[in-house]
């Protein structure tokens, strides 16, 4: 496989570089031969102008393009308008075949068909590249059905685009078939002396805050944490509905675990409803996180997983970005992530927003990700050495912007951290009394209220009783022992419940009010119930008090009928004040 390059400057210079091409095919052996057009300048009569020079200079060649953000030549970033790679396959079993196709939702399903035929009747194809125009488009059903592609077949590719990140003109064009608006191509490569290897880095990292998912209809994202999507890039990042939206949110894009795969999203656009419009389906329920980039730990990935790109040993690299990645970099730093690339073999490619692969037969649409792309004839060489990504150097000096954005991700962090950890605090200090760290009134009447209707629901079990126990005499404690020591008393009879509840299952503790306590037992019968009593009332008897002596507690038993909470609650009460009434210090169980 042969690569040559073209900067286009002027029609000169194409003529010149297409002669040499010639030249090189004539003295070599060279079959296949595949232009690659990608352009910044948006009027495509200049394109076609281009076009026309290699239908006629060079008709048997393909060629295939589209309008693109930026362009990478050489591993970086171009500041030509319009780029020419051009691919000689030097192996005649090598093939290509280009479907271009109008593409829209409605038809999106229509043309993977097409392309399945068409891989269905060239059992070469091992590869498709594709390009389409994307923008404002849900590509859900077309990855659905890319999915179902042959196994074997990798694909990979990118949005056209625009050179302004808010418009969403774009067109895609190939030989034979002219210029669409609206279109798909894809390039289908292949042949037994074919070999390619696609892989993808983002490099971009999660914050820790979560937020889920809880209302979204396809890539319509309405609701996160039960509020409008659009509010947590209002409240964290201070980036309101505007214009630039689209082009503000793409450095922040939302995090999404996808099986073992994780997925950067970004919104295309919001809503008058606050809700945004994502370029992918969004899962009810799926947990999603804010990412940043930091260049040190983009780079750092980029080092480690590029290295498979390099032992692969290619003849061409190609790369799909981001345009987001661009606009996070800045343009006099971009290039410092492809550029590594280059040492291995001639980088070409684009920025565009939409970068696609299939990843173990699963069809991905990704977001501020960089799609690399590494092809080669014949088998690996058995010498020359390896690159050595990991160690390449990027020839400058690194900037400034690594240990302020790492300080602030680590500020950010942190708070986040101490954040949760006091709602967890909170949590818990709502629903627990401070004396005795039982439940506090409020959460044992949820508890009990939850098991009844759960039982009526038949989600669960059937024996629901109740243990209510008061101290007795407790007013004398106070009055004479002081309030402190009541306290004492009190705390006393709380831990005896709690060892005496240990390892009995479904049992919930709550201080009802002053020295009273309620036990819920959702699924212990009342004989079961008021075995457990006894066994408190006795427990709490023997605890000797350094002033107070010893104590005693009446406890009324019941279980629970088909009934409201109030009327077991009444229940419950009754047998306890028989016990007060009966003497105290005993257990009255109450059906
Ligand atoms: P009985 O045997 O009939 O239950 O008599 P009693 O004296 O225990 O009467 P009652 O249950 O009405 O008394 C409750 C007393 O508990 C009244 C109140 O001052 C006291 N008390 C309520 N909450 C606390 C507390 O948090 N600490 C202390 N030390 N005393 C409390
Ligand atoms: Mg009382
Ligand atoms: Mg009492």
């Amino acid at each position: 496989m042969k690569q040559f390059q073209i900067l286009y400057k002027d029609d000169q210079g194409l003529l010149e570089k297409l002669n040499e091409i010639k030249q090189w095919r004539d003295s070599h052996s060279g079959y296949v031969t595949i232009f690659r057009i990608y352009s910044e300048d948006m009027e495509f009569e200049h394109i076609r102008h281009i076009c026309d020079y290699l239908d006629d200079e060079m008709p048997d060649a393909l060629y295939l393009g589209c309008t693109t953000n930026a362009n990478i030549m050489d591993g970086a970033l171009s500041d030509t308008k319009i780029i020419l790679t051009c691919t000689i396959f030097e192996y005649e079993t090598t093939q290509a075949k280009i479907l271009q196709l109008p593409f829209s939702e409605e038809n999106a399903v229509q043309d993977v068909a097409e392309l399945k035929k068409c891989c269905d009747v060239n059992p070469w194809v091992q590869a498709v590249e594709m390009h389409a125009t994307i923008m404002d488009m849900s590509m859900m059903e077309f990855c659905n059905e890319m999915s179902l592609l042959r196994e074997d077949i990798q694909v990979f590719g990118g949005g056209a685009f625009n050179p302004d990140m808010d418009d969403e003109t774009a067109f895609v064009f190939s030989k034979g078939n002219g210029f669409l608006e609206h279109g798909i191509i894809f390039l289908l490569l292949g042949g037994e002396d074919f070999h390619t290897y696609s892989t993808f880095i983002s490099g971009w990292k999660p914050l820790k805050r979560k937020f889920r998912v809880t209302k979204a209809d396809r890539e319509i994202l309405y609701e996160l944490d039960g509020k409008p999507a659009l509010d947590v890039y209002r409240r964290f990042l201070n980036i309101n509905k505007n214009d630039r939206f689209f082009s503000n949110t793409l450095e922040f894009p939302l995090f999404l675990e996808h099986g073992d795969v994780n997925i950067l999203r970004c919104p295309l656009a919001v809503n008058d409803d606050d809700s945004l419009v994502m370029s992918s389906d969004m899962q009810e329920d799926a947990i999603v996180r804010l990412a940043y980039g930091d260049p040190e730990t983009i780079l750092a990935s980029i080092r480690e997983d590029g290295q498979k790109i390099a032992d692969f040993r290619p003849e061409v690299i190609q790369t799909f970005s981001c345009a987001a990645r661009r606009a996070f970099w800045g343009n006099d730093n971009i290039s410092d992530e492809t550029i590594l690339f280059n040492s291995v073999a001639p980088t070409t490619g684009f920025y565009t927003h939409g970068e696609f692969i299939r990843i173990k037969g699963d069809m991905l649409n990704f977001n501020v990700t960089l799609v690399i792309v590494a092809m080669r004839e014949g088998d690996m060489p058995q010498t020359g050495e390896k690159v050595n990504i990991a160690r390449a150097q990027i020839d400058k000096d690194n900037n400034e912007k690594i240990p302020i954005i790492r300080r602030f991700v680590s500020f950010i962090e942190a708070s986040t951290a101490e954040l949760e950890e006091m709602n967890k605090k909170l949590a818990l200090t709502s629903v627990t009394d401070g004396l005795t760290r039982l439940y506090n009134r409020a959460e044992i009447e949820r508890n009990i209220r939850d098991a009844l209707e759960k039982r009526k629901e038949q989600r669960t079990h059937n024996n629901i009783s109740l243990i209510m126990l008061d101290i007795d005499n407790f007013k004398k404690v106070n009055d004479v022992y002081g309030h402190k020591e009541g306290d004492h008393v009190i705390q006393a009879l709380a831990d005896v419940l709690r060892n005496t509840m240990t390892g009995v299952q479904y049992c919930h503790l709550g201080r009802w009010g002053g020295e009273e306590f309620m036990i819920l037992l959702s699924d212990t019968n009342a004989d079961d119930a008021a075995v457990l009593a006894e066994k408190i009332r006795k427990e709490f008897s023997a605890v000797s008090y350094e002033t107070a002596g010893c104590q005693t507690v009446s406890i009324g038993v019941t279980q629970a009928r088909d009934e409201s909470s109030d009327v077991l609650y009444n229940r419950v009460d009754k047998a306890l004040y028989m016990a007060k009434a009966a003497g105290k210090n005993q257990v009255v169980r109450l059906d």
